[in-house]
């Protein structure tokens, strides 16, 4: 049982293309044998679409053992953030200065983006405001977007990560959840 659930997270998909872009990658997946469809598969202990397929384990670093894998795209305005993994520090897109998590006020920009408001968070340090989804997250990166393919059961990395930014056409970030 993994501990980790990991999105795909597409950073520029609009809502209106998302149901589409969604369809397409997990077409994509099933055709590279990454993904199959399944009726018992579980992301999270919820129902999910798609367990691992044949060639699930060329594509990532490991795969879970124990036959819990799945896979399912979730579209919707969300943040993808890293659960139990936390926020340490927040890094200026501009001046790349990495602030302590406590000395700047993100959960108000946070819940901007989420309402569609304004989700500008100023550097303490060069003093320039910019969108949260520019500022980096670390040690663990979050996400932004319209449209997360998650996986549970399965150690993605990089590779595939690039492969389906390529099926997209979009920039994605890869989002490690402590569940
Ligand atoms: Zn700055």
């Amino acid at each position: 049982m993994s501990d980790h659930l990991i999105y795909i997270v597409d950073r520029d998909a609009t809502l209106e293309e998302a149901p589409e872009l969604a369809a397409r990658v997990m077409q994509w997946l099933e055709e590279q044998g990454i993904a199959a469809p399944s009726a018992d598969a579980e992301v999270a202990f919820s129902p999910a679409t798609h367990c691992a397929g044949a060639n699930a384990k060329d594509w990532v670093e490991w795969l879970d053992q124990f036959n819990r894998c799945g896979i399912i795209a979730e579209i919707g305005r969300q943040v993808f953030h890293a659960g139990g993994n936390g926020v340490e520090g927040l890094e200026c897109p501009q001046c790349q200065t990495v602030h302590d998590a406590d000395d700047v006020d993100w959960g108000e920009a946070v819940g901007g983006w989420y309402e569609e408001q304004d989700d500008r968070l100023a550097c303490p340090a060069c003093e320039k405001s910019s969108s949260i989804t520019d500022w980096r997250f670390s040690e663990m990166e979050w996400g932004f977007g319209n449209l997360g393919f998650a996986f549970d059961g399965f150690g993605v990395e990089q590779k595939l990560a690039d492969a389906v930014s390529e099926v997209l056409g979009h920039r994605v970030v890869i989002v490690y959840r402590a569940i």
